[in-house]
């Protein structure tokens, strides 16, 4: 089913063709029609977005300026800030619990004219790739009910694929935005550490987490990035960058770009997915682009070192949910066996894992044998980024190795799960820009996602290039 993009929505609602509150109505009811079966969300603000659309129909009526997503719907993942509503990062410990503040996005967002119109599931604290490690419940793919959306933005992935909203903004540590869109045939973009605001998102991997869009088309991404993107003085690991200028490059094309080919790929993906990479090569190559040969050596140490670099700083990061300052609270004779009982109730099972994961990697006598070495390897898969991009703009991988999987299908071990993240991991470890855009379909008829890496701050090329897969898929 074609849906409305945002930028359709914008143009139409500012210049009076369509008012915010019937395009609203239309999410509103098919939200009603398939959540029940989807879950896509923890919580539906239908009331403040029904206020929201009401105002920007005034504004427009009264001919006062609406900004670029008047009357957009969209959907925020249930780990970003809002003040007064429940921000649950679907975990049970933060029961109860309201942000006195707006997440960064939010109010940009708000500033822009979308409507809020809900928090989205995903996995706990989004550590997972499934959005089965949810404390309420998986979400289901839209487009086949019995498989994942991925993870873990699960549920921006699945209200923007079910049409309940026209984009939603996600976060990705280590694969969570990208990957999530390839499975539901989205453009999901992971910019640039430092591009987009950190501020008000809760932090899972400070070093890696950054916040990006979910939408239908590469334009709609760009647009969000311009709205989204940007310095911001309340977030210290804020680049001093003004937002990206995205739509305006889409259609350059690609002529003389350079696009790398990985030749030394990790194994494991499935062979539609290869035949995919292959055609984008090739639609890009009749584009006018040249295909260059690379090697990055350490691109499969990535998730080994992921796997030490986040637990240890998520293990740092949740230490505050101690049932004093946040959610919940398990009333202990004293003040320890309260943290305990606190902390075991609280936390699913995952997030238990990462944490031991994270404070033994920490731990004096293994520091340097664990997290130390993971750093190297940080600097190592830098490096062979730095000499790739010598020879090329931008490189081209599968998003994920497989299609949407079955619900339950890699929930018994850990470690398959991890390995859906072989291609996105190392671009949060080096802070560069990524994203995935659908390319055709793979096993199952299920939509497969072909990513666009580009180097830090390579927005502009890796946005011409996803542009062009979009006209060449
Ligand atoms: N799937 C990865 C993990 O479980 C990445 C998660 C993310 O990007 N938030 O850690």
């Amino acid at each position: 089913m074609a849906f409305r993009t945002a930028f359709d929505i914008a143009a139409q609602v500012s210049t009076g063709k369509l008012s915010a509150t019937s395009v609203l109505e239309e999410h509103l009811a098919r939200i009603g029609e398939r959540e029940g079966e989807i879950h896509a969300f923890n919580l539906v603000t239908e009331e403040s977005a029904r206020a929201t659309a009401h105002a920007i129909d005034e504004s427009v009526s009264k001919g006062r300026p609406v900004g670029p997503l008047a009357g957009v719907p969209i959907a925020l993942k249930d780990n970003m800030c809002t003040r007064g509503v429940p921000t649950t990062c679907s975990s049970k410990i933060l029961e109860g619990w309201k942000p006195p503040y707006d997440a960064t996005v939010v109010t940009r967002l708000a500033a822009a004219g979308a409507v809020i119109v809900g928090k989205t599931n995903l996995d706990e604290f989004a550590m997972g790739s499934s959005t089965e490690n949810s404390a309420f419940g998986p979400t289901r793919n839209p487009l086949d009910t019995s498989r994942v959306p991925g993870g873990s933005s699960g549920g921006s992935a699945a209200a923007v694929a079910a049409g309940f909203s026209a984009a939603s903004l996600g976060s990705d540590t280590g694969g969570s935005i990208r990957q999530p869109a390839a499975l539901c045939g989205l453009v999901g973009v992971k910019p640039t550490y430092g591009v987009v605001s950190r501020q008000g998102l809760v932090a899972f991997a400070s070093s890696l987490d950054q916040i990006g869009p979910f939408t239908h088309t590469v334009a709609d991404a760009a647009l969000l990035m311009e709205v989204i993107g940007g310095h911001d003085e309340n977030d210290s690991t804020s680049l001093p960058q003004p937002a990206p200028s995205l739509t305006a490059v889409l259609d350059r094309g690609v002529k003389g770009m350079r696009i790398g080919r990985i030749t030394d790929m990790p194994e494991g993906c499935e062979p539609e997915v290869l035949a995919r990479l292959d055609e984008a090569f090739e639609a890009l190559r009749k584009a006018g682009a040249t295909i260059v040969d690379i090697t990055l050596p350490s691109l499969s140490y990535g998730l080994t070192a992921y796997y030490l670099v986040a637990p240890a700083e998520a293990s740092s990061n949740l230490a505050r949910y101690d049932g004093v300052r946040y959610g919940m609270r398990v009333d202990a004779p004293d003040l320890n066996a309260m943290y305990a009982a606190t902390r075991s109730q609280g936390f699913g099972p995952e997030v238990k894992r990462r944490i031991m994961l994270g404070t033994y990697a920490l731990s004096a006598g293994y520091f340097d044998a664990y997290y130390g070495k993971a750093l190297k390897v940080r600097r190592l898969l830098a490096d062979d980024f730095a000499r790739a991009y010598g020879s090329c703009d931008v490189i081209l991988t599968p998003t994920s190795p497989t299609v949407a999987f079955k619900l339950g299908e890699k929930t018994n071990d850990p470690l398959t799960m991890y390995l859906c993240d072989v291609f996105t991991i190392p671009t949060n470890l080096v802070g560069h820009a990524a994203m995935s855009v659908p390319f055709g379909n793979g096993a199952y008829e299920l939509p497969v996602g072909i990513q666009v890496l580009a180097p830090a701050l390579g927005e502009e090329q890796m946005f011409m290039v996803a542009a062009e897969l979009e006209r060449g898929r």
